[in-house]
């Protein structure tokens, strides 16, 4: 098996080439052709001598992944890939361009990566549940969704958002060593400010971000802070309270001074009432954040029974009236746009699915 070079920090690659009986440096090289520059063939590594780039083709791959497919919204020009990993299985990556209104339409795109195949967390509105659990994604799998879609955009990416399938914080290792290599400045060079992962509840990983001073944004899927209620949504509830949420935010918000954004998908009925605007109000009281109100994408796609089979979305009224009730109460919450709806592209619809492959 040949050693896989996207993914590997700069340690790992000076190690790599000690095992060659290269000198250090050489490292350093093959980390900027890779990660500064983008090039992904040995032969074009100029700086480096012949016969180490032979070396390296015997011993070493740079791929990126194949496309199995590829669907561009009619609407709004968001893309999104299936890419096929070397074991078969498939996964869903997002590119999705900014809105022609937004202040930052000229130079903004955003990526949305995987960090799982499947998700263990069974939430009960999102198509990924679906799937199952199959395993966690290498790090070198994750940057690979960055390297093929930045290859396919016509724009550069800017932004990333942890936010497709698989719950990041259940790969946390691999999620922050890719997130270590993304933000490098001396490498990819993104800067943290403009990356953000999204976790279903880990309160214990809220806090060890928190210790590590990671300067990534952090988003949290609330949906309700109604203990009973967020249960019945989404099952990690019940390892993870509301209380426990809102206490390691707390903590996450006096540790960094970083606020946090709330993702909160309006269910008619279900999280829109005037207690849940209480309730909300006050966890906005206690740290800086943000509530991103979210229409519910339709997984009418996965055939959905039980508790899935009766989510209904707020209509756009409903939702209105939601967000006014709130800004009333001074809570920073803004409606957000949905991209990629026509595709299946849009937040919780991520399921990879065999007969894409037909498209
Ligand atoms: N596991 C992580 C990241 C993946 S989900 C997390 O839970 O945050 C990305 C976002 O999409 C989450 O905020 C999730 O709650 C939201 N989402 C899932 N299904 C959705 C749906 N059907 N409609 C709208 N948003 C959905």
């Amino acid at each position: 098996m040949k050693e896989k070079i996207i993914g590997k920090s700069l340690l790992e690659l000076q190690n790599f080439v000690k095992a060659l009986n290269e000198p250090r440096f050489r490292a350093a090289q093959l980390y900027s052709w890779v990660y500064e520059h983008a090039v992904f063939d040995f032969d074009a590594m100029t700086n480096l001598p012949v016969d180490f780039r032979k070396k390296l083709s015997e011993s070493a791959s740079i791929e990126l992944f194949p496309i199995t497919s590829r669907q561009i919204s009619k609407t709004d020009g968001t893309t999104k890939f299936l890419f096929e990993l070397a074991d078969g299985k498939k996964i869903e990556t997002v590119l999705i361009p900014p809105r022609s209104t937004a202040v930052d339409a000229e130079e903004r795109m955003t990526l949305c990566v995987s960090t799982q195949v499947g998700c263990p967390l069974d939430c009960k509105f999102c198509a990924t549940a679906t799937m199952g659990f199959f395993r966690n994604l290498t790090t070198e799998e994750i940057l690979n969704q960055f390297f093929t879609s930045r290859r396919q955009s016509e724009k550069r990416i800017t932004n990333i958002v942890f936010m497709g399938m698989g719950e990041p914080m259940l790969n946390y290792e691999n999620v922050m060593k890719a997130i270590d290599l993304l933000t490098d400045q001396k490498g990819i060079g993104i800067s943290p400010r403009r990356i953000t992962i999204s976790t279903a509840g880990y309160a214990n990983f809220i806090k060890k971000m928190a210790d590590e001073d990671r300067k990534v944004k952090l988003a949290l899927s609330l949906h309700s802070l109604n203990n009973a209620v967020r249960e019945g949504i989404m099952p990690i509830t019940k390892k993870y309270s509301v209380e426990d949420l809102l206490s390691a935010l707390e903590y996450y918000y006096h540790k960094t001074k970083k606020s946090v954004m709330f993702e909160y998908i309006v269910f008619d009925g279900l999280n829109d009432t005037d207690n849940d605007v209480r309730l909300l109000t006050k966890a906005a009281r206690r740290f800086e954040c943000r509530v991103n109100l979210i229409p519910f994408h339709s997984i009418e796609f996965t055939n959905p029974h039980g508790i899935s089979a009766t989510l209904r979305g707020a209509s756009p009224q409903g939702i209105e009236t939601f967000w006014k009730k709130l800004r009333a109460n001074n809570v920073p919450v803004f409606i957000r746009h949905s991209a990629g709806v026509d595709i299946d592209a849009a937040c919780g619809q991520l399921a990879a699915k065999e007969e894409e492959l037909i498209h």
